[in-house]
């Protein structure tokens, strides 16, 4: 059975910002045909569960209250590369408008709720390096 990586908040993993999870319902659809690596690059990254929500903000990923989680996103992007490189995945299903995961839009960095197009440190890392990366939005493509 093919691998896919998956954000873990996806599979009901409580591994949101703000302790809850975004169990999606196409998820059991996708067990019929692949096998699922649930990961989570924020709390990979060494970041606590629950946190303050970030943003991308130029080339740096911010906190609400000011700090700076940049090595932290990028060590779970490289993480999430290197499990992928390691199990030979070589597709993502990810959450949409997620710093470290958004595939096609992500917050503004003005955390006034504005979205952009844009990728997250790690779905972008991942799309770098030839994983075709899918947001949770687009799980019908993979059915
Ligand atoms: S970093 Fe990704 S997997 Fe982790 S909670 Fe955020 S969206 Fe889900």
């Amino acid at each position: 059975m093919e691998k896919i990586l998956i954000s873990a908040c996806l599979v009901g993993d409580k591994t949101r910002y703000d302790g809850k999870h975004n169990l999606n319902p196409s998820i059991s659809q996708l067990l019929e045909k692949y096998e699922l690596v649930p990961f989570c690059p924020e709390v990979e990254g060494g970041l606590p569960t629950p946190r303050n929500p970030s943003e991308i903000k130029g080339d740096k990923v911010i906190m609400d209250n000011g700090h700076d989680v940049t090595d932290n996103f990028k060590e779970g992007a490289i993480k999430a590369l290197m499990l992928c490189q390691f199990l030979k995945i070589k597709i993502a299903v990810l959450k949409e408008r997620s710093p470290s995961c958004g595939t096609h839009q992500v917050h503004d960095g003005s955390f006034k709720n504005k979205l952009i197009e844009g990728m997250g440190i790690t779905a972008k890392l991942l799309k770098e390096n030839n994983i075709d990366v899918y947001s949770e939005d687009e799980i019908d493509k993979l059915l």
